[in-house]
């Protein structure tokens, strides 16, 4: 029936009392052989335990999970937040030790980073859930655990963990101090109204200044110094203060068992088998498996197959109570039918639902084809089901006349659309074309007959693709995106960032002091100067020290020209870029060298221009080859020329054809990296 495993953890044994106070029940103790020996029913008669089990990292358990022994006041849900590096996914590593939810291993597990792109990158791209019991002055706890990534594009996946929070661990490392990511993730969980765990990691290390950072975040965020906790993610030194903190500061969920049930839908993920997994907060009442259960966005109704914990695998529990997070599958393939932000009720007994998300801004714009247009449908599925995954992507339907059907996906920064393109090959082996970035653009228009007809009543028009940039004729003026950056920086590279700023365009907004050394700045800036390369180049300049972070800031009116890039005289909308005026040169230069270098010689010239309106700006002209080197194997070399053919063949896969120029995948992503 299911698999055996050892028994390594036992919880439950709940007295049945305890299961009054939750009214719904389903499903009855099973019965397992464990290490061979029958687990006769005499030794459970008097609980009603929820046996399951799961195969953890690998590690064999068996976990008797009772959640009807967690009643809402002994349930706390918290989230681990912090700048990238600071040692979140180690700390939740020992939490989970401590917990016994993993074994002790090593120092670095980082068991909630399962994602071959985590473990290759070393970050977090996609908040994780683990449940984990704890027991305090003789009281078992039930603790929920959410660690979330810490880079600016994904804060997407902060906010949403937030909503299924009462609580948060802000981590701050001892030896950095405050960053940047430190400021917005406060203010995060400010704005939710959550309760703040002041946290200094990694005192471990001999430059590591706890009293120094503990006085920033009094200085900044008016926590107090005394309430920080000082800790050593990697050597364990004060986790057990964790704990008891998140038992006694972060509140128990404001829940009731009695009330109809709210489920909340906070993130899905999607098995190929099971269709949508659900992350669920349960706001009120009960669900059980064989539950049916209606979305309150559709009005859809949907049979509950399975309920369980995140442990930190899929742990089947049967239920899952007030208060408490947990999966839900409910048999929604179709990845519509799963939407981040909706509310489900019992069928029948509809509930007001929660508010929801914002939806997240893309900040980043491409366009995606597959190399091959047979693979389409195949990549479309796989586009969906990791959208389903990573909400924040928009996705609208494209076609290019060089490239064939496609999408234009919206991202929130340029790391997030590397991740997503590294998940789209390592997790569904799809190949694509990701056409260069751009930012969504504004234009208000003239009032013309030809507008009219175009564009319909609207006066402003966002363009998200430039080969749809209308020309200056129509367009009364251009808007470009903007962004408030903030950075912190050690004083003595200031002078170098303000420098950085000017150069991109920058407005300044605020300047202060965070301690002796440490210098907070605001700028507001074009997103357009800053999404290329502006974080690698300030890591340069403050020799890794500067750390960045920005949300956007409303549009402001600009000088924007769209640079055209023709190959042999045709232009190829899907190289051409929309720029700022005064920087059209420089950057129609810099992408006809970049092309120049990726584009292989070929059987006849191929010349590379950058123009505005008809100005060429920027010329590179690439020679044909010499001769044609099969010409030589004549007569009787067939096998030669065979494998000149093939490998020739294998070349031309990875390339595409814009009229008849072979240009490589690659040229598309990389014109406008400098
Ligand atoms: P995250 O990006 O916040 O999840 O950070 P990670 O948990 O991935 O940790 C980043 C790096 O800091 C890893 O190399 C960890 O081994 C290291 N680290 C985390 N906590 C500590 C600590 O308490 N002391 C020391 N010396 N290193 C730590
Ligand atoms: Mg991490």
């Amino acid at each position: 029936m299911v698999e055996m495993f050892s028994v390594k953890a036992i919880f439950a044994c709940a007295r049945f009392t305890k299961h009054l106070s939750h009214g719904k029940h389903a499903g009855f103790p099973w019965l397992y052989c464990c290490h061979g020996i029958n687990l006769e029913p005499r030794n459970f008669q008097r609980s009603r335990n929820y046996f399951t089990c799961s195969k953890l990292h690998s590690q064999e358990k068996k976990v008797y999970v009772d959640m009807g022994e967690f009643p809402v006041e002994n349930i706390r849900n918290f989230s681990i937040i912090a700048h990238v590096d600071h040692g979140k996914s180690t700390l939740a590593d020992r939490l989970l030790e401590i917990a016994g939810v993993i074994s002790k291993k090593g120092d670095n597990q980082q068991v909630l980073d399962t994602l071959q792109v985590e473990r290759e990158r070393g970050i977090t791209v996609k908040a994780q859930t683990s449940s984990l019991f704890y027991t305090y002055k003789g009281t078992k706890y039930l603790l929920n655990l959410i660690d979330t990534p810490g880079h600016v594009d994904f804060n997407y996946e902060v906010s949403r963990s937030l909503a299924a929070c009462q609580g948060v661990l802000l981590l701050v490392d001892a030896n950095q101090g405050v960053q940047a990511q430190t400021v917005a993730n406060f203010y995060l969980a400010f704005e939710s109204e959550l309760s703040i765990i002041p946290v200094l990691n990694k005192i471990d290390l001999k430059n590591a200044d706890p009293d120094g950072v503990a006085s920033q975040l009094e200085n900044l965020f008016d926590l107090k110094e005394e309430e920080c906790l000082r800790i050593s993610a990697k050597t364990g030194v004060g986790i057990q203060d964790v704990f008891e903190s998140i038992i006694l500061k972060v509140p128990p969920p404001v829940s009731s068992p009695t009330k109809p049930l709210k489920a909340f839908l906070f993130d899905s993920t999607y098995d190929q088998y099971r269709g949508a997994i659900t992350n669920v907060a349960i706001i009120d009442g009960s669900i059980s498996k064989g539950d049916k259960m209606t979305s309150a966005f559709s009005g859809k109704t949907f049979d509950v197959s399975e309920v369980g914990i995140m442990y930190p695998d899929r742990v089947p529990t049967g239920q899952l109570y007030s208060g408490q997070v947990g999966y839900v599958i409910a048999g929604m393939y179709n990845i519509k039918e799963a939407n981040i932000g909706d509310t489900f009720h019992h069928p029948g007994q509809p509930t007001e639902p929660m508010p929801g998300f914002k939806a997240a801004k893309p900040m980043v714009f491409a366009g995606m084809y597959p190399i091959d247009q047979s693979e389409y449908v195949s990549l479309r599925s796989a586009i969906d089901r990791l959208t389903l995954n990573d909400s924040s992507v928009s996705v609208s339907i494209d076609s290019s006349p060089a490239l064939g059907q496609g999408w234009r996906l919206g991202f929130l920064g340029l790391l997030h659309m590397d991740v997503f393109n590294q998940r789209l090959e390592q997790e569904y082996n799809a190949n694509v074309i990701v056409t260069s970035p751009s930012v969504p653009y504004k234009a208000v228009l003239k009032e013309t007959k030809l507008n009219k007809q175009d564009y319909g009543d609207t006066d402003e028009i966002t363009i998200n693709n430039p080969a749809l940039f209308p020309d200056i004729a129509r367009v009364e003026r251009y808007l470009e995106p903007m962004i408030m950056a903030t950075i912190i920086t050690p004083d003595e590279y200031i002078g170098k960032v303000i420098n950085l700023c000017i150069e991109k365009r920058c407005e300044h907004v605020e300047h202060t002091y965070i301690d002796q050394k440490r210098v907070l700045l605001k700028y507001r800036l074009p997103l357009n100067e800053v999404i290329i390369d502006f974080f690698d180049r300030l890591k340069s300049i403050s020799s890794g020290y500067a750390s960045f972070d920005y949300e956007d800031n409303g549009f402001e009116p600009a000088d924007l020209v769209k640079l055209n890039i023709l190959l042999n005289g045709k232009v190829v909308e899907e190289l051409s870029t929309v720029v700022h005026r005064d920087k059209a040169r420089e950057v129609g230069k810099h992408i006809c060298t970049r092309l120049y270098d990726t584009i292989p010689r070929q059987l006849y010239e191929v010349a590379i221009q950058a123009t505005v309106g008809s100005k060429v700006l920027a010329r590179e002209t690439v020679r044909p080859l010499k001769k044609n080197v099969l010409a030589k194997c004549y007569g009787g070399d067939i096998s030669r020329k065979m494998k000149l053919l093939k490998r020739q063949a294998e070349g031309k896969k990875r390339m595409r054809k814009l009229g008849n120029i072979d240009v490589p995948k690659e040229a598309f992503i990389s014109v406008l990296k400098r």
